[in-house]
């Protein structure tokens, strides 16, 4: 008999040189598609597995696969995660001394690199592309293909010309592949990449594994904090933050609190910002204060959680941000912090900037969207899949779902709040409003004598928290609008509501929103019992030692998810240790034994104990 993989030499790859088990969603079609000779868009989210679809290819082709990065950083990783499987990997680019990179030429052209990373600028260069013209391409995949787009915040103008491959090598088929998901942006890929005739393979973008949750900030350090010692004691993390100041500010205060914390901007020089970078990917457990600057190729699998300090631009950055966290699968928290000041904020910087005013009317709505997410009382995950198109159900995997929150009619009260605007002359924020409703007679307050208003107090029954959770839903739902200073103003579609026609359903505020979001969210890795966290740390101790004597980073051995079986499964054989996903034939000769005897030892102890 056979076996399905004796029959699918795919599968037979993906067992023997990955040690994985099944392919996942769209990539056997992928790679059956590549392996035929056709092009390939592949669209998947951050952690859909996109590499597979042109390693596989690549080893099952003649010849080598050529796969262009944008990151020069992220190339010696990937030639190292690849070496270990046992795969001949290689890369062509700058950081490359004149007698090494000739070397590799040579093995590329006796046909002994079964996968070779280019820079862009690299290969566009005539020499590299003759070079590649005498050698054997199985294929050439562009990763990142979304820098193409001029509109994209990571557009590189080499990528444009990366049609030439299509001119010069008709018959090496492509694979572009990209976890932006909008339309527009595929569409340009297709244009610019002469990718018409590629078969377009678009994947579900969720990521179940993560959760969302958004607190309302209150004391945002110290919530961050809380989250962190709750649910994320020793992992690895990213905060991000609006400005290089709070970046730092934000990461020595978390190393005052005995938190391994680093801090990553581009206003560092280059050498602190790869020391503070390959410091993060190398390292376990080490939580990363950074700009957005720290973004695109932050490969690192076991990035357990995405904290947010302050609110990102768009729906689109939220989603590209927070979906560096879990790549490996395993469950992830996206956790963000977020008032009505930094809305106000944002909204400056896009007064501010530089840009048409029809950017800026986009920008401007783009933050809406955002807001609407972070106010919206249903699914996290039904509105950031129905933001990209697509259509779901209640997860049970967000704040939301997990504690569903509670509602009243405050119809009344949003009323009494429109009027206290609108009496006071459209302009101010909410924390005067506030006062103004409250009965707080601050100095401003007396001042503006606003304290003689006829809604001076009229609210003052209700929190102070509750006011500005209901401005902020008013705003999230179109009634107001908030000027670039800040201030409140009606918008047209308060009106039915000012009338008496329409009804307005409020979030009521609990004691403490940070407070809720902790108990609701477990620990990410569940341990059973103090012998399998034992266990646990003697595993991690038996990679950390294997990394270290290559100097590779530790997941490079095994990823987490691979461990967590090995803690589960407790595999007594080299046979059995195979079966664990994450566990291919190279690795299981380099490292099975020495996990075994990890394993076996504990088993024994537990014997004597018992
Ligand atoms: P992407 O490039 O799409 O962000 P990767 O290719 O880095 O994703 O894959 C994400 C993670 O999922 C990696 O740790 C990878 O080893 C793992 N992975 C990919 N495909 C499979 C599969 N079929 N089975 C198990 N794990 C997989
Ligand atoms: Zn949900």
């Amino acid at each position: 008999m056979n076996s399905p993989e004796a029959l699918d030499p795919a599968l037979h790859v993906l067992r023997h040189t990955f040690g994985f088990q099944a392919f996942r969603g769209e990539q056997p079609a992928i790679v059956r598609q590549v392996v035929q000779g056709g092009d390939a868009l592949v669209l998947m989210p951050t952690g859909g597995g996109k590499s597979l679809c042109y390693q596989i290819p690549a080893l099952l082709r003649e010849g080598c696969g050529v796969v262009v990065s944008p990151l020069i950083a992220l190339m010696q990783d990937q030639v190292q995660a690849l070496r270990q499987l046992g795969v001949r990997a290689a890369y062509l680019n700058s950081t490359l001394g004149a007698a090494e990179a000739s070397a590799i030429e040579r093995a590329l052209l006796a046909g002994e690199i079964d996968l070779l990373y280019v820079a862009p600028e690299r290969l566009l260069n005539s020499r590299c592309l003759g070079l590649l013209e005498s050698a054997r391409i199985a294929l050439f995949a562009i990763d990142e293909a979304h820098c193409v787009s001029q509109w994209g915040h990571d557009f590189r103008p080499e990528y444009i010309q990366l049609s030439i491959l299509h001119e010069r090598f008709p018959q090496v088929p492509r694979v572009a592949l990209t976890a932006t998901a909008d339309t527009a942006t595929r569409a340009e890929i297709i244009e610019r990449l002469a990718l018409q005739e590629a078969r377009v393979f678009i994947s579900s973008f969720d990521r179940p594994n993560i959760r969302y949750t958004v607190v309302e900030k209150d004391n945002p350090r110290r919530q961050l904090l809380k989250f962190i010692r709750t649910h994320h004691e020793g992992d690895a993390g990213i905060v991000y933050c609006l400005s290089r100041r709070k970046v730092e500010e934000t990461a020595a205060w978390l190393r005052s609190e005995g938190i391994r914390a680093l801090h990553y901007h581009a206003g560092l020089d280059p050498a602190t910002r790869e020391a503070h970078q390959t410091q993060f990917v190398r390292g376990e457990g080490i939580v990363m204060c950074a700009t957005i600057a720290f973004g695109m190729g932050i490969d690192k699998p076991d990035v357990r959680f995405v904290a947010h300090l302050d609110l990102p631009k768009s729906l689109e950055a939220y989603y590209q941000e927070t979906g560096r966290a879990g790549r490996d699968g395993l469950p992830s928290n996206a956790w963000m912090a977020y008032g009505l000041q930094d809305l106000v904020l944002q909204r400056e910087l896009i007064t501010q900037s530089q840009a048409p005013e029809e950017i800026k009317r986009v920008e401007r709505q783009k933050l809406e969207a955002l807001l609407g997410y972070c106010e919206a009382p249903a699914c996290r995950r039904v509105l950031l899949l129905h933001y990209f198109g697509e259509e779901s159900t209640p997860c049970g995997n967000c704040d939301m779902c997990l504690a569903p929150p509670d509602t009243f009619d405050a119809t009344l009260a949003a009323q009494q709040a429109l009027s206290t605007i609108y009496r006071s002359g459209q302009r101010y924020g909410a924390g005067h409003l506030i006062d103004i409703l409250i009965g707080r007679a601050s100095a401003k307050v007396k001042e503006r004598g606003h304290d003689r208003l006829s809604t001076f107090a009229i609210g003052k029954h209700l929190p102070e928290t509750q006011w500005s959770t209901l401005l902020r839903q008013l705003a999230a739902q179109g009634m107001v609008e908030i000027n670039e200073h800040g201030g409140l103003q009606l918008h047209d579609a308060c009106r039915p509501l000012l009338r008496g026609e329409a009804n307005f359903v409020a979030r009521r505020v609990r004691e403490s929103t940070s407070t809720r979001a902790a108990t609701s969210v477990r620990r990410e890795i569940d341990f059973a019992s103090d012998e399998a966290r034992t266990l646990w740390a003697a595993l991690r101790q038996c990679r950390r030692d294997l990394a270290e004597e290559q100097n590779v980073p530790a997941y490079m051995i095994f990823g987490d998810a691979t461990l967590k079986q090995m803690l589960d499964a407790r595999p007594m054989s080299l046979e059995a240790m195979f079966e664990l996903s994450g566990v291919g034939e190279r690795k299981l000769d380099a490292y099975g034994s020495q996990f075994l005897e990890v394993i076996q030892k504990h088993q024994r102890r537990q014997a004597q104990n018992a």
